[in-house]
Order: C-alpha cells, then structure tokens, then sequence
C-alpha cells in the first residue's frame, strides 16, 4: 500500500474539514486565526490544487462572505501578510516552481520541508511525505560542507490519474 501522502487521492480532503484542522491547530498553538487569514486559506483548501496570488486576491475581491471591514482590509499587502502567516505556521507551501499556493495536508505538524510532485497536466500537486529524501539531501549537502537552510523539491511530471486517462 502506497504511504497516504504519496497516493493522488489522499489529498482530497473537503475544505470544511482542513479549516476546521487549522482552527484546532491555531487555538492549541495560541495563534490569531483572524477573519481574513481564514478566508484566504479557506479559498486555497477549496481550490484543492496550487492557487496564485493573484487569483486569490480576485476572488477576495469579488467576496461576499466577508463583512466589509475584512473585505475592505483585503489589500493586496492584507493578503500577502495572511499568505506569510500561513506559510510560517505550516498551514500551506508555496510552490516556486508555479508560484502558487497548496493546503498542506498536514496542518498539526510544524512548518516542514516537503518535496512535491507537480502534475503538468491537470496542475495537482502532492506532498510526497518521505522523510528519508529530505534528511539524505540534507546530509549529502553537509557532507560537502554546505549548510542549507531551506529546501525546494518539486516534480513536474503527469499524475497517475492523468496517466491512466492517456
Ligand atoms: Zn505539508
Ligand atoms: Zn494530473
């Protein structure tokens, strides 16, 4: 049986669901789940694969389901500032190969480093949870004296399920 998080279906979890996760993370973590960061991540677990930036400000914009004084705060730097907090809190991963945005499927662990396999196709995106690939990358680097602080992993491929539909 493949590892959860390297199967294509396991990151279909409903939106309602991986809020409701952040919520319970944010009050054990004694984090501001403020109505705006809310929102943002809200769009990006409804969207279900990387989001960029822009559109997400699109669809504030266009937003009713916030009260006028959080949708008159979303400016741009207002949603750049909830996309940093979410970020720094694990909550989503920035894909910088796309330059977009994805829930992270597992919002009660911390900020992690997580290769991701990027289907070109239908643009899902995966985390493959494997903590060996990230650990050995970090050990080769300092083995030739390279300290690193952060690593981006992303595979652009065709997903299974795009594989199968030919
Ligand atoms: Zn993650
Ligand atoms: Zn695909």
């Amino acid at each position: 049986m493949p590892h959860p998080c390297t199967d294509p279906h396991h990151h279909v979890h409903d939106a309602p669901s991986f809020v409701d996760a952040v919520e319970r993370a944010c009050r054990e973590r004694s984090l501001r789940l403020t109505p705006i960061r809310a929102r943002v991540l809200t769009l990006i677990a409804e969207q279900g694969k990387p989001i960029k930036a822009y559109d997400l400000l699109d669809r504030i914009r266009a937003d009713k389901a916030l009260d006028e004084d959080s949708a008159g705060a979303a400016a741009p730097p207002t949603v750049y500032r909830a996309l940093d907090f979410l970020l720094a809190n694990g909550f989503i991963h920035k894909l910088e190969s796309v330059n977009a945005f994805v829930a992270c499927h597992h919002p009660n662990t911390a900020q992690h480093s997580v290769p991701f396999l990027i289907c070109d196709r239908c643009h899902s995106a995966v985390e493959l949870e494997d903590e060996r690939v990230v650990a050995q990358l970090d050990e080769k680097a300092r083995a030739l004296g390279f300290v690193p602080q952060a690593q981006t992993l992303e595979v652009h491929g065709i997903c299974a399920r795009c594989a199968q539909a030919g």
